[in-house]
């Protein structure tokens, strides 16, 4: 009788001490979201972060004809909501940073080899150039709420709208007191909080010669962002060329620049998504230039020789057969 007590006693204790997990899958930006939040008020955090990321979705949508974004760049001006301003302020700021490898103004250059519509087609050179005269974040002018292109440029936020998501999904966790909780929007994972057990999180980084595989693991603790940008991704083929979606704002062209995938960890969001994207254009040598400039990141880079690159802030966190680890 005293041992069964103290089974029941154990398992009360063990029930007590497990966190319950919650777990919501919803369609968003193009994409299959999940959101696992651990603790109490889960399912009102869930709803919360889906509600959230829907309204975005509906405001920077490049393909709903009715969306704040796709107004403006059928009307080249137009009043945002606030938040789009400040995305758009945002990712401009890193246009500059990163010398226009990132640049929402490429809108014209993805739809011309119809990655918006799945239309794909290799465009000719005449009609790459032609459409590169609209290419440049010069043509974007904000007063207050109002946004003006000029030039015919219309304006795309693909390469960061997913990261923006994060990080805004981040401050709604926080105001529900969620405990720990992962956010899972195609490439981007955002880890939240510590998981009750207190083990880390791991991130299995998909491998780009074989997308069913898994290249690396990565082991992050607390709150951070890990972005991955992948010319796997999204792409078609024609007489036997991959023809990817990350393009080179300079060339108009998907970005040839070595490099099959790029992630960024980094405690922002919207900042590991914006140079997953522009690291990959960069290249190798000038993406690890750039980031021995830089203190707010760290990155894996896989190029398309096999080689993974590795910089030093993550070597400890990182499993993977073969990797070179860069140092600054
Ligand atoms: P990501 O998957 O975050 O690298 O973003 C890729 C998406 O961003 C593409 O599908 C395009 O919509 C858009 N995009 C492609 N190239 C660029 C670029 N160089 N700068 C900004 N946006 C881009
Ligand atoms: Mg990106």
């Amino acid at each position: 009788m005293k041992k069964c007590c103290l089974c029941i006693l154990l398992l009360l204790l063990f029930c007590g001490c497990a966190s319950t997990v919650t777990e919501t899958n919803f369609f968003a930006m193009d994409t299959i979201m999940n959101v696992k939040v651990w603790g109490d008020g889960g399912q009102r955090a869930c709803q919360a972060v889906q509600d959230r990321i829907t309204d975005l979705d509906q405001t920077l949508s490049v393909t709903r004809a009715d969306s704040a974004v796709a107004q403006l760049n059928a009307n080249g001006h137009g009043e945002l909501p606030q938040e789009a301003v400040d995305l758009l302020e945002e990712t401009l700021a890193l246009t500059e940073r990163t010398n226009g490898a990132l640049d929402p103004t490429v809108y014209p250059i993805v739809k011309l080899w119809g990655f918006t519509t799945d239309a794909y087609q290799v465009p000719s050179a005449s009609e790459i150039a032609q459409v590169l005269q609209t290419v440049g974040a010069g043509n974007i002018t904000i007063d207050g709420r109002e946004v003006t292109l000029a030039n015919g440029a219309q304006i795309d936020f693909g390469a960061v709208a997913k990261g923006y998501a994060a990080q805004r999904s981040v401050e709604l966790l926080q105001e529900q007191g969620v405990e720990a909780a992962v956010l899972s929007l195609s490439g981007n994972i955002q880890t939240y909080g510590t998981k009750p057990d207190g083990s880390d999180w791991e991130i299995a980084i998909r491998n780009p010669f074989d997308t069913d595989g898994v290249i690396a693991t990565l082991f992050v603790s607390g709150t951070k962002a890990i972005v991955t940008s992948g010319s796997y991704e999204r792409y078609f083929e024609e007489d036997g060329v991959r023809y990817h979606h990350i393009m080179d704002p300079k060339t108009g062209r998907p970005a040839d620049s070595g490099l099959v995938s790029v992630t960024i960890v980094a405690d922002n969001a919207l900042l590991a998504d914006g140079l997953s994207t522009a690291l990959f254009v960069m290249g190798t040598e000038r993406a690890l230039d750039f980031w021995r400039e830089s203190s707010d990141f760290e990155t894996i880079l896989i190029a398309e020789d096999g080689t993974v690159y590795v910089t030093e802030g993550l070597a400890e966190q990182v499993e993977c057969e073969v990797f070179q680890v860069v140092s600054r």
